[in-house]
């Protein structure tokens, strides 16, 4: 099949739960894994008689998102009520927005593989009411029904049909993930369905202009599965068009166990959903003063933290990407720094290598770390003071992460600190040549590559604790003869 003939057209919508204790129109908690139905207010079970009020944190987070990605915030924006029937939507609407959506008009920049950069359209940003949760595990013949997630707070990001492979779909929503979190809006985690995305795949042949009937995967949560939904998804299209078929616009569910999509319902039309204003709820007015406000208290992004990173410390891309890569990693990071007063580029190798590389082994994440900023600092500061070598510092995080104590702890009771009396390494020196004869007169006969034979053995001979630079240049000197 000629796959170089056709182009993929891709839209990611992105389901977005807001980090507010309560929910968007009641004061019922949002907290993940409650026991069933405990989350259920008057609001959230839509009995007669209630009125849903707006939590302002959660348009507070909503204009958040939109400033971050340079969006125009509504002055006037409205919710509306979405009619369908599903056991899990008590109302049988769902709060959402239609015309006047929070947040319009943003973009995101991607980088695609080969360095190049990319730019994203995002359509909206909308507020609305998640569902609860059907469950079907445990009931035989029957459906549970779980309201607690029904009203927590999401925000719908809606891209443009810019996205062209499913690797560029990823790209995206790993920039996307990472700036939510960023922002303290959204824990992120996907797993528990906080973050979620349709994706809404076409095929075209190249060179064409018109986009071609699209399908809309549900609710992936997982980037590894968007990526492979997408895959399956364009291969599918193009195999049913190249045989002669027509693409149906429809909903289709991923199952992770096979790669495969497959049909769920046609897709609905917006008029099939009667949208109109709700009238329980007033427009939301955001004023400038309001909105200056959140501007003002914005975070400094990822984008702007790894430029001034690369600047500030002199890092690499590489290195200032990876230590910005979280909020929190990149806090750390600056704390070793200024408490350790070693090399910005040692601190990096550290933080970067050493310890990522330990709490992977560990399953840990920065914010569980064993070794803190400080006592990571601790043990850098005698790098850089020269009590101990580089490699005699691997041996002390070691020990640090195994909860031995701070640095110098460690080094005190371990006997580590670095032997810089020259008479002490020279006399360490002269056993070793008395040791080896034989290479000796090899060396001095021109065979230079034995220096390393005796650096080694001079390090071996003080147990690693000789200073690596002074025993260079006197074991340089006394072979010399
Ligand atoms: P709906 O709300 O019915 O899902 P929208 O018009 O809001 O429809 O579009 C949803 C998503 O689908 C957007 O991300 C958009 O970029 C994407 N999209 C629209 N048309 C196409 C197409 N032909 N191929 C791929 N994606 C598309
Ligand atoms: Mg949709």
């Amino acid at each position: 099949m000629a796959n170089d003939n056709w182009e993929a057209v891709i839209g990611l919508e992105v389901h977005c739960q807001l980090l507010t204790k309560s929910k968007i129109f009641s004061g019922a908690a949002t907290a993940y894994g409650a026991e069933p139905n405990t989350q259920a207010d008057a609001v959230t079970l839509g009995l007669p008689g209630v009125l849903p009020v707006l939590n302002g944190t959660a348009l507070r987070m909503a204009v958040t998102f939109g400033l971050a990605v340079d969006a125009q915030i509504a002055e006037r924006c409205v919710f509306a009520r979405k009619h369908y029937f599903y056991p899990d939507l008590p109302k049988g609407y769902q709060i959402s927005q239609y015309e006047l959506p929070i947040v319009s008009g943003g973009h995101l920049d991607i980088e695609l593989e080969d360095g190049s950069v990319k730019t994203i359209g995002i359509t909206r940003a909308h507020m609305e009411e998640d569902a609860g949760k059907s469950l079907h595990e445990g009931f035989v013949g029957q459906t549970g029904i779980d309201l607690n997630r029904a009203g927590t707070p999401l925000i719908e990001i809606v891209s443009e049909p810019d996205i062209r492979s499913a690797q560029e779909a990823v790209a995206y929503l790993k920039k996307l993930h990472q700036l939510v979190v960023y922002l303290g809006i959204c824990d992120g985690n996907m797993q528990e369905g906080s973050f979620r995305c349709d994706a809404n795949v076409s095929v075209r042949h190249k060179g064409e202009s018109k986009f071609g009937t699209r399908t809309e995967t549900k609710n992936v949560n997982s980037f590894r599965y968007v990526e492979k939904a997408i895959e399956y998804e364009i291969q599918r299209q193009i195999e049913v068009i190249e045989s002669g078929g027509r693409i149906v616009q429809e909903t289709r569910l991923f199952n992770p166990d096979t790669g495969e999509t497959r049909a769920m319902r046609t897709k609905e039309d917006a008029n099939d959903y009667r949208y109109f204003p709700d009238p329980d709820l007033l427009p939301i007015v955001c004023t400038a003063d309001y909105i200056a406000g959140i501007r003002a208290g914005l975070p400094e992004l990822p984008e702007a933290k790894r430029l001034r990173f690369e600047q500030d410390y002199g890092l690499s891309a590489y290195d200032a990407r990876t230590l910005t890569s979280s909020r929190e990693l990149a806090a750390y990071y600056e704390a070793v720094v200024k408490a350790s007063g070693a090399e910005a580029k040692l601190c990096a190798n550290w933080v970067a290598t050493d310890l990522l590389g330990a709490l992977n082994k560990l399953g840990q994440d920065i914010a569980t770390s064993p070794v803190g900023a400080d006592a990571l600092a601790g043990l850098l500061k005698r790098i850089a003071d020269k009590t101990i070598s580089g490699k005699i510092a691997k041996e002390v995080f070691e020990a640090m992460l195994a909860g031995e104590g701070d640095a110098d702890t460690i080094i005190q009771k371990r006997g580590l600190v670095q032997i810089t009396d020259e008479s002490a390494i020279i006399s360490a020196i002269d056993k070793v040549m008395a040791a080896n004869p034989g290479q000796l007169a090899d060396y001095r006969s021109g065979k230079d590559k034995l220096f390393g034979f005796f650096v080694g053995q001079v390090m071996k001979a003080t147990q690693g604790k000789a200073n690596p630079d002074a025993v260079n240049r006197l074991l340089k000197e006394k072979l010399a003869g």
